[in-house]
């Protein structure tokens, strides 16, 4: 079995309690990873050399930090194939998508080491005899929380334009999944990060986690995960009024017109919600399709889901790997049971595999209504609902039927209702015939309970800075 410790001011270390945890490879069920298993104290330790460390790093000019951040993306294209084999057996997903994951992890570094060179204050207008200018400033230490889903890649949506600004940070990955965030670690440090700037901290949040929002010298926290636990971090980061930003859930609905190319639909539309097994925050889990064009797109859907190859994640086929882990997958199973009970149809799928690991059939449920438990609530597993519309009017009503609002997919060759659909969706993202939600430069997060605060694009820079005015007499 492989180890690995915390990474605290530019070392590995073990816990200060000398904890360890042991890490699942959800494709067999078994162990693959020993790592330390931090607690409050560590976070004390990390917090203190991030704290110890910031102020130098955040005066650096930025052309320096940024040459920085620019080699980090270059060793990550050395250590491309490691990254994508560790993200890949940590996760249980497909090594393709793990490939593609990690290189864009060194796009995510380079995109920041440029635009920081480029990004700054304004300068205002004021009365005569003044002059008047912004800066943007890094935050301070920061502390970034992530999930398991996307563990390398979301922990770089942070890390790049964190460190990129001047800040100092303390990530804690999940626990279930910190091998990425450890390798990027060292990769960062490898690059010239100074120690101290950045800390990973593996460990459970009820501990690592409310340590670092509970802690007084963090002054923001960045967090994607739940909507549950989101709002349990706001509430706590209240008591000193941190910055905080929040990805949270989704339940992203797929509208499917009857002019759209129907073949294209289904066979994006399935890889919209059964890539990475469900498990992603923007999968396209509610779709929803015109009468007029239900049962050829069905028929299409359920051919299109048969064919999504389901089998061991380091084989180059493999399109779905296990789930993360028994309960996830037992999590889905539930759910898939509760469509069936509340009335709708399983058109296929659904069956787990006979062999160890956490893998299941992707499954399709047709003729489900608005009301029912499947449809209501996130279920981050390989399931989807197809609903039924009437007119237009009637499928933004259905759309926007949700406490969510973070992605959405319109299928149409009408210019004008695509443009329609766009701004009527009360979502952070919408995408027209296609199911892309996330591109470097543009921004990406949530409406509504899928949180606030963009990831990504020039946005992210400027919520990893606090926001100065300077005013100059500059009268004879
Ligand atoms: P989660 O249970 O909310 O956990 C997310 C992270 O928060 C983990 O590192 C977790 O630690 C930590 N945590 C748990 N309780 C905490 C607490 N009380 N204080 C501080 N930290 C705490 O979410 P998940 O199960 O990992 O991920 C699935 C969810 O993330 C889904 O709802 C999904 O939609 C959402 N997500 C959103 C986005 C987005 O960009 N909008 C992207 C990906 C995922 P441990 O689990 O290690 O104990
Ligand atoms: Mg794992």
């Amino acid at each position: 079995m492989e180890s690995a410790g915390l990474f605290i001011d530019g070392a590995q270390r073990p816990a200060a309690s000398g904890a360890t945890h042991e890490v699942t490879d959800p494709a067999t069920g078994q162990p693959w990873l020993e790592v330390a298993l931090g607690g409050a104290e560590d976070v004390d330790a990390a917090v203190a050399a991030a704290a110890r460390a910031v102020g130098s790093w955040s005066r650096r000019p930025a052309p320096e930090r940024a040459a920085i951040v620019r080699q980090a993306a270059a060793i990550a294209r050395e250590r491309h194939e490691h990254l994508a084999q560790t993200e890949s057996r940590d996760v249980g997903k497909p090594i393709n998508d793990a490939r593609v994951e990690m290189a864009s992890v060194a796009d995510v570094f380079d995109f920041y080491a440029g635009v920081v060179r480029g990004f700054g204050g304004e300068t205002l207008s004021v009365p005569a005899g003044g002059f008047d200018y912004t800066l943007r400033q890094a935050v301070g230490v920061v502390g970034l929380i992530t999930p398991w889903n996307f563990p390398g890649l979301i922990a770089t949506w942070k890390l790049a334009p964190a460190l990129a600004a001047g800040n100092a940070v303390v990530l804690k990955p999940a626990l279930l999944t910190p091998a990425s965030a450890l390798e990027i670690a060292s990769i960062l440090h490898d690059a010239g990060v100074p120690p101290g700037i950045i800390n990973v901290v593996p460990g459970r949040g009820s501990a690592v986690g409310e340590a670092i929002v509970g802690h007084a010298d963090v002054r923001k926290i960045a967090f994607t995960g739940s909507t549950e636990v989101g709002i349990g971090i706001q509430q706590a980061a209240a008591a000193s009024l941190k910055r905080v930003t929040l990805e949270l859930g989704g339940k992203s609905p797929n509208i499917i017109f009857d002019d759209a190319d129907l073949e294209a639909a289904a066979v994006a539309g399935v890889e919209a919600v059964f890539g990475n097994a469900g498990q992603d925050c923007c999968a396209r889990s509610r779709i929803i399709v015109a009468d007029e064009v239900h049962d050829a797109f069905v028929e299409a859907l359920v051919a299109a889901a048969e064919d999504f190859r389901v089998g061991d994640p380091a084989d180059e086929d493999t399109q779905m790997g296990p789930l993360v882990s028994d309960d996830q997958r037992q999590t889905a199973l539930d759910y898939l049971a509760s469509a069936r009970d509340e009335g709708a149809t399983v058109a296929c799928g659904g069956q787990v595999l006979d062999r160890s690991g956490y893998f299941m059939r992707p499954a399709v449920v047709d003729d489900a209504t608005p009301e029912m438990t499947a449809v209501r609530e996130e279920i981050f597993g390989p399931v989807v609902t197809v609903l039924r519309f009437g007119d237009e009017a009637e499928a933004v009503a259905m759309a926007n039927d949700t406490p969510y609002g973070l992605s959405a997919s319109v299928w149409t060759r009408d210019l004008g209702r695509a443009h329609r659909m766009a701004r009527d969706i009360e979502a952070g993202v919408v995408s027209v015939n296609s199911n892309s939600s996330v591109h470097t430069g543009a921004p990406f997060g949530g409406w509504k309970q899928s949180g606030y605060g963009r990831e990504l694009g020039l946005e992210s820079l400027r919520a990893y800075t606090e926001l100065k005015n300077v005013y100059v007499d500059i009268s004879p």
